[in-house]
C-alpha cells in the first residue's frame, strides 16, 4: 500500500474508533511519516498539539513514539486496552505505548533476537511512567502460570521500592528519578517472563544531606515517618515528625500535595514480601535507614582544646542501638581520624567543620552502599532458575537532561549521561541508516544533523576530556588541588572548544559577560553547550564529590556492625588504598561504556518523552518549550529520514527463508542465489516498485504494513 493509502486506512480506522468523520482535522495525524508538510517543524507541532489537546499523547515516527506528558490521569491504561493492542499489527490502532510493547515483544519472539527500548526525554517528560506501562503491559499480556505469575509479580513490585529509595522530588517532578536503571526483562521461548535484571547507575547521594529549596530526600525517609507504624518508629526511636530531621527540612518541602507518602509506604511493605525480603531484612533496612536519620541530628560542638565533640549522645545511642556498634566506638569514628605518622598509627582529631564533613560522608556512603545491596538483592528475586534458551527486552530509564538554577556535579554526570544516550540513538539511527543505504548501494539523499559526539568526547576523551582532568587534578596533586585550580587546568586544556565556555581570568577577576552568549558568569562557574541546551556548572563541589572520600577508620567502624547489609556492604576485603583509585566520574564513564556495549549488542526501539510545559500542568502546551525539545531530540531529523527511507529490511536469506512458501517458484527449493529468489518472490506477491529496493545484502521495504500484509498472506 503506498503512503496515501496508509493514510487513509489509518484514518478510517481512527474514524471507526472515534464514531467521528472529522477524526483527522480534529486529532491530528497519527504517525509523523505521513505529514505532508514533513519538513516543517511548524506543521509537526501543530500536530503535536492538536493531538495534545484531544488528549491523544502518543504519535509515531514510523516505529518510533513521541509521548507527551499529559499531567493528569486518561484512563487508556486499563486491562481492557492492553487486550485491544495485543498482539494487533502495529499501525492498525491508533498510536501507543502498549503498540510498541507489543510490536517488540512479538518482533522478540518471530526473530528470536534480544531488543532493548531506550526511553529518553528531559526531567519530568515521562520516562519513568513509560517504563512502567511497559512493564504492566508484559505482567498482563505475557503466557501465565504459577510460577511466571510470581516472576511478573516481583519485576512489577521491585519498582515501588527502587523509587521509594532512588527517587525524589525536585523543582523538575515531584517523582524525579535519581539513578539511572536498565532492566532486562528475560522471556522463555513460549514468551513467558521468567525473570529479570537490573542495572543500576550512579545514584545522587549527596540528597542525602542536602537537598535544594523546594526539594525533598529520597521519598523513603518520609514514608517511614509518615507511614511506620507506632511501634515500628518506637523501635526506631523515631518520632511521627519530618520537621525534627535536619536531613528532610533542608529543601523546606517535606509535604507534598501530588504525594501520599502514607499510601506509598504501604506499597513499599507489600513489595518487600513479594521480592523476597525476609523479616529480618526489612528490620535491617529499616535500621539502616532511621539510623541516617539519626546521623544527621548529630551535632558538634567546640571541645576543649577546640577539637569537634559530639553533644548529643541520645542520637549516638540510637545509632548504636540500629547498627550494632559499641557507642564508644562510633563516637570515636566521628570524631578522629587515623593517621599514619612513621609507620604508627594515631588518631588525629576533628575540627567541627572536619567533623561535619566525615559525617556527612558516613550518612551518604551507608544509603549509597544500601542502596546497592537493595539492588542486588532484588536481583536474586529475578534470577531465572531455569536454564533455558531466553532473550530479553531491556528497558532503560535514566535521570532526564536537566538544567536548574544552579547546577553543580550531579548535573554535570546526569547531563553527560544524557549526551551519551543521544549519542547511541545518533549512532543508532541517523548514521548508521544513511551509511547502510551507502553501503547497500541505495540511491538516497543525505539527511544533515547535528552529531553530538562533540560533546561527549569533550567530557570523556582520554586525557583531555573533562573527567580526565578531573581524575588527574585529585590524584596527581592530592591535597594541593582545588575546586579552582581544577577549573583553571580545564580552562587550559579547554580553552577555544566550540562547546565549553568559561571566564578567562583577569587580575581582577570579577563578574564578566561571557563573549559568545553575553550571561554572566562567575569566577568559579563553566558552562557547557550541551546537545539539550546551555548549562551553567558551579565548579564548587566537583572535586570532594568526585573523590567521594570516607575515612579509613570509619570504614573499619562499620565493619563491625551487627547489621547484616552494613556487614555486607562494608566488607572487610574492601581494597583501602589503591594507588590511583577511580574516582566516581572516572568510574560512571566506565559504566556507561559498559552499558553501551550491552545495548549495542541489541535491536533498539524508541520512545521520546516531551514534556509539554515547565509548571507540571495538564493541558498546556507550551509551544517554545515544546519546539526546544522537538529540536535538540532529533525529531525532524528523524522524521525525515524515515520518510525518505525505508522501514523495515530483511538479509535476503532470511526473508527468502521464511517467505518462500508463498511462492510456487521458491517453495521448497530455490536453486539460484537469496536475492533472485527474493525478486521472484516479491514479483509473485504483488509488491508495487516503489514499495521495495533491493540493496547487496538485504531487501528493502518502505512500509511495514507490507511486510505486515505478507504476513498475513500466511493466514490465507
Ligand atoms: P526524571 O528524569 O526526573 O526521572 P521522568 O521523565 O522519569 O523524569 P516521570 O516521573 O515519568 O518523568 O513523569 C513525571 C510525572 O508526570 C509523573 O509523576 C506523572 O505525574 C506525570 N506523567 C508522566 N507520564 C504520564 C502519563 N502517561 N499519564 C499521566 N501522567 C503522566
Ligand atoms: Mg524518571
Amino acid at each position: 500500500m503506498d503512503s496515501k493509502g496508509l493514510e487513509e486506512r489509518c484514518n478510517r480506522i481512527l474514524r471507526e474508533m472515534e464514531g467521528s468523520l472529522t477524526a483527522r482535522d480534529r486529532v491530528g495525524i497519527q504517525d509523523f511519516v505521513l505529514l505532508d508538510n514533513y519538513t516543517s517543524e511548524s506543521a509537526f507541532l501543530d500536530n503535536l498539539r492538536k493531538r495534545f489537546h484531544e488528549n491523544l499523547i502518543y504519535t509515531y515516527i514510523g516505529t518510533l513514539l513521541v509521548s507527551v506528558n499529559p499531567y493528569k490521569e486518561l484512563g487508556i491504561y486499563s486491562k481492557k486496552q492492553m487486550d485491544i493492542y495485543m498482539g494487533v499489527n502495529f499501525f492498525e490502532l491508533p498510536p501507543h505505548i502498549f503498540a510498541l510493547a507489543d510490536n517488540v515483544y512479538r518482533t522478540m519472539l518471530s526473530e528470536t533476537n534480544n531488543h532493548f527500548i531506550l526511553i529518553s526525554g528531559e526531567s519530568g517528560a515521562g520516562k519513568t511512567e513509560a517504563c512502567k506501562k511497559v512493564l504492566q503491559f508484559y505482567a498482563v499480556s505475557c503466557p501465565s502460570t504459577r510460577v511466571l505469575d510470581n516472576v511478573r509479580d516481583r519485576l512489577l513490585l521491585s519498582n515501588p521500592v527502587l523509587e521509594a529509595f532512588g527517587n525524589a522530588k525536585t523543582l523538575k517532578n515531584d517523582n524525579s528519578s535519581r539513578f539511572g536503571k536498565y532492566m532486562d526483562i528475560q522471556f522463555d521461548h513460549k514468551g513467558g517472563a521468567v525473570g529479570g535484571h537490573i542495572l543500576n547507575y550512579l545514584l545522587e547521594k549527596s540528597r542525602v544531606v542536602h537537598q535544594n529549596h523546594g526539594e525533598r530526600n529520597f521519598h523513603i525517609f518520609y514514608q517511614l515517618v509518615e507511614g511506620g507504624e507506632d511501634e515500628l518508629l518506637r523501635w526506631l526511636g523515631l518520632e511521627r515528625d519530618c520537621q525534627k530531621y535536619s536531613c528532610l527540612v533542608r529543601g523546606n518541602c517535606a509535604k507534598v500535595s501530588s504525594i501520599n507518602d502514607k499510601s506509598d509506604w504501604r506499597t513499599v511493605q507489600k513489595a518487600f514480601t513479594v521480592i523476597d525480603f525476609s523479616e529480618s531484612d526489612v528490620e535491617h533496612l529499616l535500621a539502616i535507614i532511621a539510623s541516617v536519620l539519626h546521623l544527621g541530628n548529630v551535632q558538634f560542638e567546640k571541645g576543649v582544646r577546640g577539637y569537634a565533640t559530639l553533644n548529643n549522645s541520645l542520637e549516638v545511642h540510637w545509632l548504636s542501638k540500629l547498627l550494632g556498634i559499641p557507642p564508644q566506638i562510633l563516637q570515636q569514628g566521628l570524631t578522629h581520624r587515623k593517621i599514619e605518622a612513621k609507620s604508627e598509627e594515631v588518631l588525629s582529631p576533628f575540627t567541627i567543620d572536619h567533623a561535619k564533613y566525615a559525617r556527612d560522608a558516613l550518612a551518604k556512603a551507608i544509603y549509597g552502599r544500601t542502596f546497592n545491596w537493595l539492588v542486588g538483592k532484588i536481583n536474586e528475586s529475578l534470577v531465572n532458575k531455569d536454564s533455558t534458551r531466553k532473550t530479553v527486552i531491556g528497558l532503560i530509564d535514566i535521570y532526564g537532561f536537566e538544567v536548574f538554577q544552579t547546577n553543580s556535579f550531579e548535573q554535570f554526570c546526569i547531563n553527560y549521561c544524557n549526551e551519551k544516550l543521544q549519542q547511541l540513538f545518533i549512532q543508532l539511527t541517523l548514521k548508521s541508516e544513511q551509511e547502510e543505504y551507502e553501503t547497500e548501494g541505495i540511491e538516497w539523499e543525505p539527511v544533515p544533523y547535528f552529531n553530538n559526539k562533540i560533546i561527549c568526547d569533550l567530557v570523556e576523551e582520554k586525557h583531555r576530556g573533562m573527567i580526565s582532568v578531573l581524575q588527574d587534578e585529585e590524584c596527581l596533586r592530592p591535597g594541593e588541588a582545588t575546586d579552582l585550580t581544577f577549573l583553571e587546568k580545564l580552562e587550559e586544556t579547554l580553552s577555544g572548544h566550540p562547546h565549553f565556555i568559561t571566564l578567562v581570568f583577569t587580575t581582577n577577576r570579577h563578574k564578566l559577560a561571557d563573549q559568545k552568549t553575553r550571561k554572566t558568569l562567575d569566577r568559579g562557574d563553566f558552562r557547557l553547550i550541551h546537545y539539550a541546551g546551555e548549562v551553567t556548572y558551579s565548579v564548587k563541589g566537583f572535586l570532594d564529590k568526585n573523590n567521594d572520600l570516607l575515612y579509613r577508620n570509619i570504614k573499619e567502624v562499620m565493619r563491625q556492625s551487627q547489621n547484616n547489609i552494613i556487614k555486607h556492604c562494608f566488607p572487610a576485603s574492601e581494597p583501602d588504598s589503591k594507588r590511583r583509585p577511580e574516582t566516581v566520574a572516572t568510574q560512571f564513564k566506565t559504566s556507561l561504556t559498559g552499558l553501551t556495549e550491552i545495548l549495542m549488542s541489541k535491536e533498539p526501539w524508541y520512545v521520546r518523552c516531551v514534556k509539554p510545559n515547565d509548571g507540571k500542568q495538564p493541558g498546556r502546551f507550551d509551544d517554545v518549550i515544546v519546539r526546544h525539545q522537538v529540536k535538540y531530540l532529533g525529531l525532524m531529523e528523524h522524521l525525515r529520514v524515515r520518510r525518505a527511507g525505508f522501514a523495515y529490511r530483511r538479509r535476503y536469506e532470511v526473508f527468502l527463508q521464511r517467505y518462500k512458501p508463498l511462492c510456487p517458484d521458491t517453495w521448497p527449493n530455490w536453486k539460484g542465489t537469496a536475492a533472485e529468489g527474493v525478486q521472484k518472490l516479491v514479483e509473485h506477491l504483488g509488491y508495487k516498485k516503489e514499495e521495495y529496493k533491493m540493496g547487496r545484502t538485504k531487501i528493502f521495504i518502505r512500509h511495514p504494513r507490507t511486510l505486515f500484509a505478507t504476513e498475513d498472506a500466511f493466514d490465507v
